[in-house]
């Protein structure tokens, strides 16, 4: 047989992918029928197909690749970094320079209170670890029976079997008898699809407040935790409402319930702070990470703890860990995407530049007749599609159907938004540009009536 390189034709390769590649998240029989996409390259916020054709990527490859692409330097520390110790464990007493060095650093960019991180290898297992650990940390605590976790409907922490569990997506649960037992859910602040005749502020209380409720009947004696993500991402980026986040932190606080952000999407400047905690004030005990701690560059997760979880954990050997914990590639590839994302002050200029200038152009397309709600935070948003503005309704094709013409429409217009339902959805990388963002908004405006065209 040939070598499969670059250079097969489009077909070829397509035939091939869909012989022997099982794809995630992928209806194998359409991927047959129409042939993947074949990526080749990709520089600066463009990717580039088998056809040679040039994509803007608008999600940031999975909302993760936030210092863009072809970086030289990363490319650089990785190649040193298999030369000179290309893999070492960091269990049993041992450790090695990289896994120091980026836990003293990601520790020094996370709230005082948290001093620790435990290393995974991306964000389900870093969610799976979280399961373990705060049902540990009670034990510890002389309260072995509060082993609930209680998370929300539509959230999204992960694959595994605990992290699916952990995610609130009803699709998932149908397959491979989830969630497993200890994970409940409650409902999620979307205001738009669920809040009715409620403001924002009223809708965003009375959801926070079910978790009072939830943790009343189950018995706070029994709740370990509640994990949620600071906005909601592959749920349809779902910003909450204002009152939301500080009713949550008084519930978590008020009855001993530790409080896990999951940072996957969030942090690293997502949401033009640091973390999603720092934008919605949230004051968690532990955050799970991934993503853009290497900007995609290399497989890599953790959880990082508060010094008070921590020093309970640290009375036992907690017997959990990866192969890869702490990888040393992946740790000097994360530490080199934090020195980008510092030396050029990317999240300062999301902040000061580019998100404000984001919102100004996303409230624009807010105005297209197609557009119910057009939500932004930094540069993680939403367009909420509905045949009619006022009364916010489905469509009458069923859910999702709508979606997935636009997103299509994009793709064929190589530019990439992701649907979820009826909601086009964007993380570009941090490094977008106005340019980026004028281009983005003129073709999202011409994808919106094309797709009113073909759908109404
Ligand atoms: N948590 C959140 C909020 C995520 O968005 C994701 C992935 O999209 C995960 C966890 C899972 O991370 P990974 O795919 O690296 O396992």
């Amino acid at each position: 047989m040939n070598m499969i390189t670059n250079h097969l034709p489009t077909a070829e390769l397509q035939a091939l992918d869909a012989a022997h590649h099982m794809h995630p998240f992928t209806d194998s029989n359409a991927l047959a029928a129409k042939g993947a996409r074949v990526i080749t390259g990709a520089k600066g916020v463009h990717l580039r197909d088998s056809d040679g054709q040039e994509i803007m990527d608008c999600m940031a490859g999975l909302w993760c690749v936030n210092i863009g692409y072809g970086r030289d330097s990363i490319a650089e520390v990785a190649r040193r970094q298999l030369l000179e110790l290309p893999y070492y464990n960091t269990f049993f007493q041992t450790t090695h320079v990289p896994a120091i060095a980026l836990a003293e650093k990601v520790t020094s960019l996370a709230p005082d209170h948290m001093n620790h991180v435990f290393f995974a290898a991306g964000g389900s297992d870093a969610n799976d670890t979280n399961i373990r650990l705060v049902r540990h940390y009670w034990a510890l605590k002389g309260k072995p029976e509060k082993q609930v976790i209680i998370s929300r409907k539509n959230a999204y922490h992960g694959s595994t079997v605990g992290a699916a569990s952990l995610g609130g997506m009803q699709a998932m649960h149908g397959q491979g008898t989830l969630p497993i037992p200890g994970v409940v859910h409650i409902n999620q602040p979307h205001w738009y699809l669920e809040g009715g005749d409620m403001t924002p502020e009223e809708f965003g209380l009375q959801r926070a407040r079910e978790l009072e409720k939830k943790i009343a009947e189950l018995g706070e004696d029994n709740v370990a935790a509640f994990i949620a993500e600071p906005i909601q991402g592959a749920g349809g980026v779902i910003i909450p409402p204002s009152t939301y986040w500080p009713e949550i932190q008084r519930i978590c606080d008020a009855h001993e319930i530790l409080l896990i952000a999951d940072e996957v999407i969030c942090g690293f400047g997502r949401t033009g702070n640091m973390w999603g905690s720092d934008t919605f004030s949230i004051r968690p005990d532990i955050m799970t990470i991934a993503k853009g701690l290497s900007s995609g560059y290399a497989p890599i997760g953790g959880s990082i703890l508060s010094d008070e979880v921590f020093d309970v954990m640290a009375t036992d050997e907690f017997y959990h860990g990866y192969t890869y914990s702490g990888h040393p590639m992946s740790c000097a590839v994360a530490l080199e995407n934090l020195r980008i994302l510092e030396e050029e002050n990317l999240i300062g200029n999301v902040r000061d530049v580019t998100a404000p200038y984001l919102a100004e152009k996303w409230a624009g397309l807010g105005e297209h007749p197609l557009v119910g709600e057009a939500r932004i935070c930094g540069l993680v948003g939403a367009l909420q599609l509905t045949p009619d503005k006022a009364s916010r309704a489905a469509f009458a094709e069923g859910p999702g159907n709508v979606g997935v013409i636009a997103r299509d429409l994009c793709f064929e217009d190589n530019f990439i938004m992701r649907h979820v339902g009826d909601q086009l959805i964007i993380s570009p990388p941090l490094i977008f540009s106005k340019e980026n963002i004028d281009t983005l908004a003129e073709k999202a405006w011409k994808v919106l009536d094309k797709t009113m065209a073909s759908a109404t």
